[in-house]
């Protein structure tokens, strides 16, 4: 069966990840509760976008 060998070293598996890592997370301000949501995408806090509710957010507190 093929198998690695070695065991890893702690050194080699955080340099693979280290690529992996999110540099530069780019947010945009809603333009209708001012949260800071990602650019071209529906804002999670009040689920608006372009001026348009697209996502109904349901209040706090609200169990179903
Ligand atoms: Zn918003």
């Amino acid at each position: 069966m093929p198998n690695p060998k070695r065991k890893h070293s702690k050194s080699r598996t955080g340099k693979r990840r280290n690529s992996k890592k999110i540099r530069n997370v780019v947010l945009s301000k809603c333009p209708d509760c001012g949260a800071l949501k990602a650019p071209h995408s529906v804002c999670p806090k009040c689920g608006y976008y372009k001026g348009e509710l697209v996502v109904p957010i349901k209040e706090k507190g609200k169990k179903e």
